[in-house]
């Protein structure tokens, strides 16, 4: 979280201990604000101003950190009735923890309550590229370090992010790492608990949104549907199935969910339509759900590898009759379809 609001050379008392009122200092500072701290109540003389030749009327604001310390409420009273404002702010996170934080599949709107308590607590967070990572500022007063991505275009290694969010704890940061979609949805998120248990670093999981679910929803497609589908399966494909998984997978009956699935989509349409699966089972790509240039491409299992050769990721997959459904509902709602793409799609051309 930052404070949207100009406090350029203004002269503002943050109380509160040295620990709890950590991230509070970074964000009136952030504002432009000249911080005067108050650590404990004991120290605040009968001048409202508390600290040294500060006088109350010098003073533009108190950000009063909730700390705990019992005391503070006579002091405050005693900056109110002087006619200063003070603004409660929440105590920083524990210092020495890791949180994972699922980030939902790109947009700011679709993080969890518990997600955005996380980040505003944060010191440091580590976030890849399908976490909603533009609208952090807003969101946060913490270093942002991009883990997704390094100047030279190189990810960070799996084994270097678990080692860097480790190292920061320890060091005695508030650590997020947030992540798109869900932590435990094909996003390591076991590893990463594993490394910090292992390197005896308190860790907790803020379950996020998963992509699998809200990015066909994105296009109108309900991964069940009453009669229609009544169960969907969530399936990788970072690397192709082997031919028993596409038997098993033809067999269900059910939804298919595919992430990760763009590298790999000719060989599952191949593979579905040998176990048996028909080639008219309707088929979504959703690209870049929740973005600018999210587009929905709807063609069947035996057209889809033409219809989809120029889709790239990050796309889900949906194969199953909720497509249809998601076909009826868009005359009513939802988003526009691309009326001569869709046609060509169905053509095959
Ligand atoms: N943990 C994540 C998934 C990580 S795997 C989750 O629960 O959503 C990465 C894959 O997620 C991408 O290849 C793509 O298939 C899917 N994905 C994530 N965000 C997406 C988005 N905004 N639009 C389309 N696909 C997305």
């Amino acid at each position: 979280m930052q404070l949207n609001i100009d406090l350029t050379g203004r002269n503002v008392l943050v109380t509160g201990t040295d620990t709890s009122a950590r991230q509070a200092v970074r964000r009136y500072q952030a504002a432009g604000a000249v911080v005067h701290r108050l650590t404990s109540p004991h120290d605040a003389g009968p001048d409202a101003g508390g600290q040294g030749t500060l006088l109350p009327g010098q003073l533009f604001l108190v950000a009063a950190v909730e700390d705990g310390q019992p005391g503070w409420s006579a002091f405050l009273g005693r900056c109110r009735q002087a006619g200063l404002p003070v603004a409660a702010e929440p105590a920083a996170g524990p210092a020495g923890n890791v949180t994972l934080v699922g980030g939902g599949p790109g947009t700011g709107d679709l993080l969890t309550v518990a997600a955005v308590k996380a980040l505003r607590d944060a010191d440091v967070v580590f976030y890849d590229r399908l976490a909603p990572y533009q609208e952090l500022p807003l969101l946060t007063s913490a270093e942002l370090v991009d883990v997704g991505k390094k100047p030279g275009h190189h990810k960070v290694s799996q084994a270097d992010i678990e080692k860097l969010m480790v190292e920061s704890a320890l060091a005695g940061n508030n650590v997020v790492r947030l992540k798109g979609g869900d932590p435990y949805v094909f996003g390591r998120g076991g590893e990463e608990v594993a490394a910090c248990v292992s390197a005896g670093v308190k860790v907790q999981v803020v379950s996020g949104v998963t992509s699998a679910i809200s990015v066909p929803a994105a296009a109108g497609i309900p991964v069940t549907h009453r009669e229609v589908s009544h169960m969907f399966t969530v399936v990788s494909g970072h690397a192709p199935l082997t031919e028993q998984e596409h038997h098993h997978l033809a067999g269900l009956g059910g939804t298919i969910v595919v992430l990760m699935g763009i590298g790999t989509l000719h060989q599952l349409a191949a593979g579905l339509r040998r176990a048996g699966m028909r080639p008219d089972t309707p088929m979504a790509v959703v690209e870049r759900g929740y973005r600018p240039g999210q587009r929905t491409t709807i063609a069947d299992l035996g057209t889809i590898t033409s219809a989809a050769a120029g889709c790239s990721n990050p796309a889900v997959l949906v194969i199953g009759e909720v497509v249809r459904v998601a076909e009826a509902n868009r005359n009513h709602a939802g988003e526009a379809v691309d009326l001569d793409r869709l046609a060509a799609s169905l053509l095959g051309s």
